[in-house]
């Protein structure tokens, strides 16, 4: 298959070449000739901050939220662009933060969430990571018991979390929990997994909601839980 663009792109084009020309290292061999810590680095920690201010970390997402504002077309020809040169277009927690939990704040969230999360997911203040495996709840998420119950205004996660990728270096995930017990359905939340321990924030008034609770993770390797079961006190968990 050969596809055919319109020829006004080729400035949009032109525009990634120059961008990727004057940002990659000059001998710059593609993300896959570096070993393994040196690409994690680079993705990460020299890489990403200039997506970001380029606005090329999120290209689909609104200027306004730190994104490009890019139409399909040239969201393309930026994905070919890089493709080429084998340039990363994010670090290693951005399918999380920008793919999943972004992009359905950005399609369900309230506007007072989307101020929230997108910059700072953008800026790399929030870091995500995907909590929906558990025990015995792999392939079959409906059979997932991790519980989410409303108290006050906020909501307590009890549960435990497994397959837990890149969670050594988020400060949030966001979960998967049962809110009705009698349901066979999941309700899907969000949680933060803050380093300092145990968090919890407010409720919204409707389930479900992207974004309606936050616990603590110990996102130490394969396992993550959040609270012990039946217990509020989550801040002996480790992370
Ligand atoms: C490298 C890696 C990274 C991961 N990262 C994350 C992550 O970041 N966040 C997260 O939430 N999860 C993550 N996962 C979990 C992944 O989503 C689960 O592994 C997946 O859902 C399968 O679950 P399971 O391993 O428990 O296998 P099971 O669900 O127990 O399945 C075992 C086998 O049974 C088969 N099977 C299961 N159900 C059926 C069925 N109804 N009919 C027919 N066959 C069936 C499966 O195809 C499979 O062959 C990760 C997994 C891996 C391997």
């Amino acid at each position: 298959m050969r596809p055919t663009y319109d020829s006004d792109t080729a400035t949009f084009r032109q525009t990634i070449r120059d961008f990727l020309n004057a940002n990659l290292p000059a001998d710059w061999e593609g993300i896959g000739a570096l070993g393994a810590n040196e690409a994690h680095h680079f993705a990460n920690d020299v890489w990403r901050p200039v997506l970001a201010e380029h606005g090329y970390l999120a290209p689909a997402w609104p200027v306004e939220f730190g994104g490009g504002g890019l139409s399909e077309l040239e969201q393309v020809i930026l994905v070919e662009e890089f493709s080429k040169v084998g340039a990363p277009r994010g670090g290693s927690n951005d399918q999380f933060g920008i793919t999943y939990c972004g992009n359905t704040i950005l399609n369900w969230g309230t506007d007072e969430q989307q101020a929230e999360f997108l910059p700072k997911i953008i800026s790399g203040e929030y870091v995500f990571c995907q909590g929906y495996s558990a025990p015995n709840a792999g392939s079959d998420l409906a059979s997932l018991t991790c519980r989410s119950e409303p108290d006050g205004d906020e909501w307590v996660i009890n549960g435990q979390k497994v397959w837990t990728s890149s969670a050594h270096h988020a400060n949030w995930v966001f979960v998967l929990c049962r809110t009705d017990s009698a349901s066979r359905v999941p309700i899907a939340t969000s949680s933060s997994c803050d380093s300092s321990g145990c968090g919890r924030s407010p409720a919204g008034s409707e389930v479900p909601s992207p974004i309606r609770a936050r616990a603590c993770s110990g996102c130490s390797g394969a396992s993550t839980t959040a609270g012990s079961p039946n217990s509020r006190s989550t801040s002996s968990v480790p992370r």
